[in-house]
């Protein structure tokens, strides 16, 4: 028997489903229309060389036909809303329905974005809300709500940094990274045209101030710090850090992608940070994967406030406007207002949690995680023995001789109705799996999650096949993952088989 029995994945059929453009046929369609009472227009008249040589290929399908073909193709597919998601540093809790009911509201839902403001008070009011909310939680001066991505919020909050260096004369090329930091911090460097400059953590996982001392010299526009760090981590020595890298002119930029781990207890701007991203898609709720809408806001200190991004909610007596020009801001990173329909869920969880909401939240948080820390201790290597935050690096050191490989474990983890952990990630660990629980969790699923892993690691010791092989029981088996993201077919094109 190849799947667990009270494994979620079999309630689901697996339907095979054939592309939506080889179903249906000609002339079929979905929609019942009456005869239009306007009159007929001549599209050649019209339309000239823009009108269409060739009908376009699209697909014609009855409605049952389309609605079922998407269903089938969600099925394929592992979801938050199916079960327990631990990706690690990703934060896929769930997001409470609520969000999504007023998201929908058709007053929010309808906006045209090119609304005058006196049209879309209501919309501009909850901008600010949220920005004065997101600055609270974060003990930052100002938030701007504008960026689409945390990798986005890094970009925008190194930009303001280089912005700032500028205006006092000076144009430090540096941006200290430690080697527990995200992916995305040297990206965004690369991309801002400044050099990263890799640094090791302590032994403990930490960033020690001995060991970046030596680094820190005028040429240092920031140092960029994940905390918590990505093996889940505090970093204890932040203030000490910060002030360090103040005293030489630089700026402490933070990457505040997992606030799980904090909101209500700590907040970045009290410990010496200057500029950070909130990813609204994990902390706050929005949905995300799938590269669906993100929003990264960047919270700052008064004294960036001159280069924030436009536009910007501003109140003004008892009614709100947009700040759309400024002789110093960095300008527009993207259309219009960022995407604002994550900013009203991100707004709606606010409301709903409240200060000791939040605070719960964290405590869960870091509670479930190291909760698994213990049970997960027991079997699996636990490289870090600091009690982590809201997420917990364990390794597969103890399977070395079994042949079985952390990918292996995680495709596994999907015949027990899991979705995998983060893997081979952080880089600092080999044979790493980065679990994050999340808040959302309960005893009982984190209680089968613990089970899952401990029948792996027994499976793996005295059946090693049955996990090499892995999954058994979804409806594709192992992908090639290297050519789906190197040379991903994202397109039909007529004709082709
Ligand atoms: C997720 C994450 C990012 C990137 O956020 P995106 O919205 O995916 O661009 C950056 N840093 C950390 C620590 C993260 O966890």
């Amino acid at each position: 028997m190849t799947t667990p029995a009270d494994s979620p994945i079999r309630s689901g059929f697996k339907f095979t489903t054939p592309l939506i453009f080889e179903q249906g046929s000609k002339s079929r369609h979905g929609a019942s229309q009456i005869d239009p009472d306007v009159p007929a227009i001549d599209l050649d008249a019209e339309l000239g060389s823009f009108r269409r040589e060739m009908p376009a290929h699209l697909p014609e399908v009855s409605e049952p036909e389309a609605f079922r073909h998407y269903i089938r193709l969600s099925q394929q597919n592992f979801a938050i809303d199916l079960g327990m998601y631990p990706l690690g540093s990703c934060t896929m809790k769930y997001n409470p329905k609520v969000n999504e009911w007023a998201a929908r509201l058709p007053g929010f839902a309808g906006l045209h974005p090119m609304a005058p403001d006196s049209e879309v008070q209501g919309a501009l009011e909850l901008m600010y809300r949220l920005e004065r909310g997101l600055a609270e939680v974060c003990g930052m001066d100002h938030v701007s709500l504008h960026p689409a991505a945390g990798a986005q919020g890094e970009y925008t909050g190194l930009m303001m940094i280089q912005a700032h260096h500028r205006r006092e004369g000076r144009s430090p090329s540096k941006v200290l990274i430690p080697d527990t930091a995200h992916g995305t911090n040297p990206a965004s460097c690369a991309l801002n045209g400044l050099k990263a400059v890799p640094f090791p953590a302590g032994e403990n996982g930490i960033v020690v101030p001995e060991l970046i001392a030596p680094l820190i010299d005028d040429d240092v526009a920031a140092i960029m710090i994940t905390n918590p760090n990505t093996v889940g981590l505090f970093e204890e020595h932040l203030a000490t850090v910060a002030e360090m890298v103040h005293a030489k002119g630089g700026q402490v930029y933070g990457d505040g992608a997992n606030l799980n781990a904090l909101m209500g207890w700590a907040r970045p701007g009290d410990l010496g940070i200057d500029v950070m991203q909130f990813n609204l898609h994990k902390t706050f709720t929005t949905p995300h994967g799938g590269g669906g809408p993100g929003c990264g806001p960047v919270g700052y200190k008064a004294h960036l406030h001159d280069y924030a991004p436009t536009p910007f909610a501003e109140k003004d007596g008892d009614s709100y406007h947009l700040v759309r020009e400024r002789p110093l801001s960095i300008g527009r990173l993207r259309s219009f207002h960022g995407n604002f329909g994550m900013m009203v869920r991100a707004y709606a969880y606010l409301r709903e949690m409240g200060a000791e909401g939040l605070k719960g939240a964290t405590e869960m948080a870091v509670l479930n995680a190291n909760y698994l820390r213990a049970k997960l201790g027991e079997e699996w290597h636990v490289p870090f023995e600091n009690r982590c935050m809201h997420e917990v690096v364990i390794s597969d050191a103890h399977l070395k001789e079994t042949g079985v490989t952390t990918m292996d474990i995680a495709k596994r983890l999907v015949d027990y109705g899991f979705h995998a952990p983060t893997v081979y990630f952080p880089l600092v660990v080999k044979g790493a799996m980065l679990i994050e629980p999340t808040e959302t969790e309960n005893k009982a699923t984190l209680d089968q999650f613990v089970e899952a892993l401990q029948q792996i690691s027994k499976e793996a010791k005295e059946n090693p096949e049955m996990v090499k092989s892995a999954p058994h029981t979804t409806r594709l088996r192992r992908l090639n993952e290297a050519q789906a993201a190197r040379k991903p077919v994202l397109r039909w094109t007529p004709g082709e088989e």
